[in-house]
């Protein structure tokens, strides 16, 4: 089950990994992943998606990649994320 403390932080990664955050948040988010293994994973996970996302700009990310992400996207209890 998602604490809600982690929902807050995934909710930031992926305005972390777009680099859209301020200072302070991406503070609040890199401490909330040092005690929390199980989001450090999502966020680690998220972080090679987004590199294989810029390094396969004109190509579709691997169809085990996608299914991982909507895995997580469905346990996160988020919409779609924002690729791009
Ligand atoms: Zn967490």
């Amino acid at each position: 089950m998602v604490k809600r403390s982690c929902e807050e932080a995934l909710a930031q990664v992926y305005l972390y990994l777009d680099g859209e955050v301020t200072w302070y948040r991406r503070s609040l988010v890199r401490r909330h992943l040092k005690k929390c293994p199980p989001c450090d994973d999502k966020f680690a996970f998220e972080d090679r998606f987004k590199a294989v996302i810029r390094a396969r700009a004109q190509e579709d990310p691997p169809p085990e990649i996608m299914d991982r992400l909507r895995t997580y996207i469905r346990a996160v209890g988020m919409e779609d994320p924002p690729i791009g």
